[in-house]
């Protein structure tokens, strides 16, 4: 008999008067990102994945650019793809269900091997991570003998296998810095790496891979929003071209944005990144306008709450890293902790 027939069967996935009293708090929380009817499709689902997270002693970790039911209906952990990381190593969780895209899961499971990691969707790619193959990193290697390798997290296993240290937005200058080498190889989100090399007197070997959402945005988008809307602050991810980056007022990843608005309370802001982060970060901030555009990532709209409850039940699509590969990916990670962040604050302090 298979675990999952021992196991007695959540009763109904029906919106009923027991769900509608054990969700109501969170319902009454997210109301400005997801109204009442759409809430007794999803209720059903998060009191369902609530007992299967018990039952496989399991953590949902959701990035930052989840939908709100997932990012405040069942995750245990949120945040960007450094936290996501760390916290993937700390849990004493048996099982981790990585709510994001693949190579998040990879991570968590190249950080915790001994533990369960499953995807939701094993189709939730990146388009950074498809940009680069470890046999690129060869190449480049021969072509620039003795420099080192600095790969953004987004990135398959393979890829960070072959790379010196790993970063990611919240970290990069940190990490390129850290090396105390006069010239890096940053790969493969070339407009980070363009960011990076503003800030450093470090010489910056450039990739040409792109993310597919924030390459779509534009300076002139961004001067609309500042013609539509008295007083917004744009804050825009470093993924975005150097020309909307420099309609800003603020450059951060998606945690330093997020405590930008903690800290500075702006009435009206507009985050230049993708659009599920502006209702997770509503939530929390009732009293801020938040302007959306619209710029969804379809790879991490693969994952669904009907999805995350079938991972929990049948225990799939598990996330495996081939062991020596896994070792090499380790080394270049932990190197990255031990660097950590380091803010990249400079452009909203010249604004201020
Ligand atoms: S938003 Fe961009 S970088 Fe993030 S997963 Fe989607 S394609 Fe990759």
């Amino acid at each position: 008999m298979s675990e999952l027939q021992t196991l007695p069967a959540v009763a109904t996935l029906d919106y009923t008067p027991e769900v509608a009293r054990a969700t109501a708090a969170l319902a009454a929380r997210v109301r400005g990102v997801i109204p009442p009817l759409e809430w007794q499709l999803h209720a059903p689902y998060i009191a369902a994945i609530g007992e299967w997270k018990r039952r496989r002693n399991a953590v949902v970790l959701a990035h930052n650019y989840q939908t709100p039911e997932i990012f405040h209906g069942v995750a245990d952990y949120t945040g960007d793809s450094l936290a996501l990381a760390q916290f993937g190593a700390s849990t004493e969780a048996e099982v981790i269900v990585l709510a994001g895209v693949h190579f998040m899961a990879e991570t968590a499971k190249i950080l915790s091997p001994d533990k369960t990691v499953l995807i939701p969707d094993a189709r939730a790619g990146c388009s950074l991570a498809a940009s680069i193959t470890a046999a690129d990193i060869r190449l480049l290697r021969q072509r620039y003998p003795g420099v080192p390798v600095v790969s953004y997290v987004n990135t398959s296993a393979e890829v960070k296998a072959e790379s010196d240290i790993c970063c990611t937005s919240a970290n990069a200058v940190a990490v390129v810095e850290s090396l105390g080498v006069p010239r890096v190889i940053f790969l493969p989100d070339e407009y980070l790496g363009r960011y990076v090399a503003e800030q450093t007197a470090v010489e910056v070997i450039l990739w040409r891979g792109h993310c597919e959402v924030h390459e779509r945005f534009t300076a002139a988008e961004l001067r609309e929003f500042r013609a539509g809307h008295a007083g917004i602050q744009i804050l825009a991810h470093p993924e975005c071209p150097p020309e909307v980056l420099a309609e800003a007022d603020f450059v951060g990843s998606t945690a330093a944005m997020i405590r930008h608005v903690g800290e500075s309370h702006p009435r009206r802001v507009v985050m230049v990144t993708e659009c599920s982060m502006s209702d997770n970060v509503a939530v929390e901030f009732p009293d801020v306008e938040f302007v959306r555009p619209c710029a969804l990532c379809p790879h991490m709209k693969r994952i669904t709450l009907p999805k995350i409850l079938h991972a929990l039940q049948a225990m799939e699509q598990r996330v495996e890293v081939e062991s020596e590969t896994a070792a090499r990916a380790r080394r270049a990670l932990e190197r990255m902790l031990a660097v950590g962040r380091r803010e990249q604050r400079q452009r909203w302090e010249t604004a201020q």
